[in-house]
């Protein structure tokens, strides 16, 4: 697999993972969805799930099992969003290992093309799931209320590199053919 199969997206979405709806999920044969959590559903600067994510949770699990999959290593932060939500957690997963991606996998009983692995981060989430041929889905972080705060320069970085390598990162909600 070449650097850019490895950084392109299947699905790129123009909002937030409150814009996955059950329609895409169904529409591409999904099953199950890995989350990250920093950035994917709640700002780094939040503790806890608001509201909209809750009511999404509860739209989403009951088409698609999920289980969440994050790098942070803070069991208070983690645990304390996975509980409030109700859903399985992974920390420390230090993607784009795939260690902990394939606990969760397992620990889903889905075969991984039927799982969407979705997150914020080309270099971490998205080439974790597209080394474990997992569906891959990239999401707009969910940022600061702040405008100030909202700059992201490693994602920024991260696109340029890898439209550099020959990935595309342009929104759109139709599947982009791999080589
Ligand atoms: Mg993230």
């Amino acid at each position: 697999m070449t650097w850019n199969n490895l950084l392109q997206p299947d699905l790129i979405l123009s909002g937030s993972v409150l814009t996955l709806t059950p329609d895409i999920i169904q529409q591409y044969g999904l099953k199950g969805l890995v989350l990250d959590v920093d950035e994917t559903l709640v700002p780094i600067t939040v503790g806890k799930a608001s509201p909209e994510l809750k009511q999404w949770v509860e739209q989403i699990r009951a088409c698609a099992a999920l289980c969440l999959v994050s790098n942070n290593l803070s069991e208070s932060r983690i645990g304390g969003i996975a509980r409030s939500l109700n859903l399985p957690y992974y920390l420390g997963a230090a993607k784009p290992s795939r260690r902990k991606i394939r606990a969760a996998l397992q620990s889903m009983s889905l075969p991984e093309h039927q799982v969407g692995m979705v997150g914020d981060r080309l270099f971490t989430d998205v080439i974790a799931g597209n080394r474990l041929g997992m569906f891959t889905i990239l999401v707009e972080p969910i940022v600061h209320a702040d405008a100030a705060l909202r700059s992201h320069p490693i994602r920024n970085f991260e696109v340029w590199i890898s439209e550099a390598l020959g990935a595309t990162i342009t929104p759109k909600q139709t599947k982009i053919d791999k080589e």
